[in-house]
């Protein structure tokens, strides 16, 4: 199975001219390169340039892709920075001790914003993202369990991780990965994320967490992650059984600290034993950085914890890669410094402003039913409500492309596969006046839309094979 499938075409070459990317500075056609074998010989640098710029043009508008939680805007300073350390590898700790001091720091950030017992000893690192954060993060439970069940464990219990059928994929490919009993408790009705006495009741003695979504991916509601605990402290008085909890805080540990101070869903929570957040989604950096914390050492066993000596010093590390990119944490250090807890919850308050703002004027159209309203995440899903017959949201989606914006429309998990939404993920950088044109156009649209004789779902199968 090719991993990387895609639209290649017959076999073209791209042609370069005189006038336009030249490869001969003398004149005359030059041939261009092959595409999907390497080239006998160089080219110029600018004729490279110019063949690679072209062909990305066609890729999608970032700033209007409204599927991503991904940053897709940073202040010129941070692009600055960010190519002044491009070169420098994250592992090089020893080599590099001011990034990786940058690094520290941030994590000690973090664990104070979180609450953490003791934020100045900050256990925890920096990761590629938030998958990575929460492969760590399993990879902790699942090792504490098999450390409390020595006696049983390989040989006759199989580790089990209980979360809602909403989470994001990372959790499959962790218990896939790390072959662990995935227990998903399916959406019900207008439920559409993990519930408290539901999770409780899947654990048993060979669960090693319970993971709680803070901004599930498929509606922007926060799982209630104090109940969770709070129905798991139950259990414990009745049976003894003592589950920890991780919070995948993904989008909404960037989010909840600054505008929802008064919700407790973090290390204040003493069942709470890890955390991880993307750096690149509201933590407002560029692709490439996520955070996981433990409240305590305890939390993480030090055997998982690598020291190597080869690169000089002895630094410990928690990490699946090996090198990587420095660029994006000292652009993380740059936004917290630069934007202080004052900052963030300005422009975390924003685009809650302009989610709330939009879904309400897209449920003002009539056409739609909003099934989330963008006060958790600065997210909202909504569909068609039962009156719309003519189209649905996957025509919706197609439409919208054509006017450049990016919005996805996908169906729901088990057991709401009935129910297909779209979702707009609502970031810095999306403003007022932007939000204003979506709902131009989305306005625009809709007398083409009614007039459709049946909806149009034969892209369906592409449009919900989308995955955020
Ligand atoms: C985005 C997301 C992830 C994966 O994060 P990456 O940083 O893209 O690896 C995990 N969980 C949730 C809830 C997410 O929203």
């Amino acid at each position: 199975m090719p991993l990387h499938q895609g639209p290649q075409g017959p076999y073209r070459r791209p042609s370069l001219n005189p006038f336009f990317g030249q490869a001969d500075p003398v004149g005359g056609m030059t041939e261009a390169p092959p595409q999907h074998r390497l080239p006998d010989g160089p080219l110029p640098p600018e004729s490279a340039y110019r063949l690679v710029h072209d062909e990305l043009m066609l890729d999608g508008n970032a700033r209007l892709n409204l599927a991503t939680f991904v940053t897709t805007w940073m202040e010129p300073q941070a692009g600055v920075l960010m190519s002044e350390c491009r070169d420098k590898n994250m592992i090089d700790k020893d080599e590099y001790p001011r990034t990786a001091e940058l690094e520290r720091r941030c994590v000690a950030m973090l664990a104070d914003l979180w609450h953490a017992p003791d934020p100045a000893a900050g256990i925890g690192c920096s990761t590629t993202g938030s998958s990575e954060a929460c492969m760590l993060a399993g990879m902790a439970l699942k090792r504490r369990w098999a450390a409390r069940n020595k006696d049983r464990y390989p040989s006759s219990a199989r580790p089990n991780l209980v979360m809602g059928i909403n989470v994001q994929v990372c959790w499959e490919k962790f218990c896939n990965f790390w072959e662990v009993e995935a227990r998903q408790v399916p959406m019900s009705g207008d439920r559409f994320h993990l519930d408290p006495q539901a999770a409780a009741d899947l654990c048993d003695e060979n669960t090693i967490g319970v993971v709680a979504v803070l901004g599930s991916t498929y509606d922007g509601s926060y799982e209630p992650v104090a109940e969770i605990c709070a129905a798991l402290d139950a259990l414990q008085e009745r049976t003894g059984l003592d589950i920890p909890v991780h919070v995948d805080g993904a989008s909404g540990a960037m989010v909840a600290p600054f505008l929802d101070e008064d919700l407790v869903w973090d290390f204040r929570l003493p069942r709470v034993s890890s955390i991880n957040t993307s750096g690149h989604k509201y933590g407002l950096v560029y692709p490439g950085v996520g955070w996981a914390l433990w409240r305590t050492a305890a939390d993480l066993p030090e055997e998982l914890v690598f020291r190597v000596n080869y690169l000089g010093g002895d630094m410990p590390t928690f990490a699946l890669n090996f090198s990587r990119p420095g660029a994006q944490v000292v652009a993380q250090y740059y936004t917290f410094l630069r934007l202080g807890r004052k900052g963030y919850r300005l422009v975390q308050q924003t685009s809650r402003d302009v989610a709330r703002g939009l879904a309400e004027r897209i449920e003002a159209l009539g056409d739609f039913r909003l099934l989330t309203r963008g006060d958790q995440l600065p997210v909202f899903a909504f569909t068609t409500t039962d009156d719309v017959t003519a189209y649905d949201v996957f025509d919706v989606s197609r439409r919208l492309r054509e006017r450049g914006w990016l919005v996805p429309a996908y169906t729901f998990p088990a057991d709401r596969q009935d129910l297909s939404v779209l979702r707009v993920v609502c970031r810095n950088g999306f403003s007022t006046d932007l939000a204003g044109l979506l709902l131009d156009d989305l306005n625009r649209l809709l007398p083409e839309l009614r007039r459709q004789p049946h909806p149009f779902t034969a892209d369906r199968q592409a449009a919900t094979s989308f995955h955020h």
